[in-house]
C-alpha cells in the first residue's frame, strides 16, 4: 500500500517504501560516497518528543530546514534524505538524487547527503530504535542501488573532514570542522574505529537481508503439507491413467478378440494396446468384423 505523501518541497515515506521507490529513480551522475550527518538542530527537543512520539509535524521541521538553508544562500535544502526519530525517510525535492547536495564543504562531489534528524553528541539525543532501523535500511537501499562498498571511504562522516573538505585520518578534535553526526552516534561515537564497529557492520547484515529476498523465490518454497497431499494425488492419477493407456497384459474379456482380429489381418499387434483399444476390438469382434 503506497502511503507517501507528498507536499512542498518534500516527498515523505515509510522506511519500507523507500527501496521500491528508490528502484524506480533514475540517477545519471555517479555516486560513490554516502555521507553521514546528523541535524543537531532540529532535535529531539525542538521535534518537541512526548513518549517517543515527536509532536511536531515533519513537514514542518522539513520546511524549517529548507528555509535556513535558503537564507544561508544556498539553492535549496542541504540534504537529499532525511531520516526521522519514527522512522519516517524524506526526500528533498528541491535536491533530488541526481543535485549534488551542500552537505559537506568541498566534499560533495559524487556523494549523497543524509540528514539524521536529532543531536547525538554526548550527553544529548539517545537515538529511537526505529530510527536506528530506518537508517541501516535506507544506507543498504543506497548501497544496493549504487553498487558501492560498505566501507569508510564510501560511507562517511562529516566528522572526517576539515571545514575546507580535506579527508582526514579520523575525527579530529580541532581539525574536523564538525562533531556530526555525533560524538555519541549510534552508541560508539563518530570515530574511523566506532564506524566500523557497529554502524558499517549492520548496513551489511542488512544489505545480505535484502538480497536473500531477491533470491526465494516461489518455485524455491518448500511444500506446505496441503500442496504435498495434491501433489500425491496427482501422481496416483497419472499412474492409473498410465496404466489405462498401455496396458501390461491383454485383459481377458479381450483375448478372444484380439486373436480374432490378428488372425484376420485386421491388426498387426495386439499387445501393450491401450483400455480403449481392447474394448473398441472386442466391440468389432463381437459385431462379426473379424470372420
Ligand atoms: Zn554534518
Amino acid at each position: 500500500m503506497i502511503q507517501m505523501i507528498q507536499l512542498g518541497n518534500f516527498l515523505l515515506m515509510d522506511r519500507d517504501e523507500f527501496r521500491e521507490w528508490l528502484s524506480k529513480q533514475v540517477v545519471s551522475r555517479n555516486i560513490d560516497r554516502l555521507q553521514v550527518h546528523h541535524t543537531a538542530s532540529p532535535n529531539y527537543k525542538t521535534r518537541r518528543m512526548v513518549n517517543g512520539t515527536a509532536q511536531q509535524d515533519h513537514f514542518e521541521c522539513l520546511e524549517g530546514m529548507r528555509r535556513y538553508h535558503l537564507s544561508e544562500g544556498w539553492s535549496g535544502t542541504g540534504q537529499n534524505i532525511t531520516i526521522f526519530e519514527d522512522g519516517k525517510v524524506a526526500i528533498s525535492l528541491d535536491r533530488n538524487l541526481d543535485k549534488t547536495p551542500a552537505g559537506i564543504r568541498n566534499a560533495n562531489s559524487g556523494a549523497i547527503c543524509i540528514e539524521i534528524i536529532g543531536y547525538f553528541d554526548k550527553g544529548n539525543d539517545i537515538m529511537t530504535d526505529k530510527q536506528k532501523r530506518a537508517i541501516v535500511h535506507v544506507y543498504a537501499c543506497l548501497v544496493e542501488k549504487f553498487n558501492l562498498s560498505i566501507d569508510t571511504n564510501h560511507i562517511v562522516y562529516h566528522a572526517w573532514f576539515t571545514y575546507g573538505g580535506t579527508r582526514l585520518n579520523d575525527y579530529t578534535p580541532g581539525e574536523s570542522s564538525k562533531t556530526c553526526p555525533g560524538t555519541a552516534f549510534w552508541g560508539d561515537g563518530n570515530t574511523i574505529a566506532a564506524a566500523k564497529k557497529n554502524f558499517l557492520p549492520q548496513i551489511q547484515e542488512e544489505l545480505n537481508r535484502l538480497k536473500g529476498q531477491n533470491n526465494i523465490s516461489e518455485e524455491d518454497q518448500p511444500m506446505t503439507k496441503e500442496e504435498k497431499a495434491d501433489f500425491q494425488a496427482l501422481q496416483e492419477q497419472i499412474k492409473q491413467l498410465t496404466s489405462k493407456l498401455s496396458m501390461d497384459k491383454i485383459p481377458d474379456w479381450a483375448i478372444e478378440a484380439c486373436v480374432a482380429a490378428k488372425n484376420a489381418g485386421a491388426v498387426d499387434t495386439t499387445s501393450g494396446g491401450s483400455y480403449d483399444f481392447y474394448r473398441l476390438i472386442t466391440v468389432m469382434y463381437r459385431k462379426g468384423f473379424f470372420k
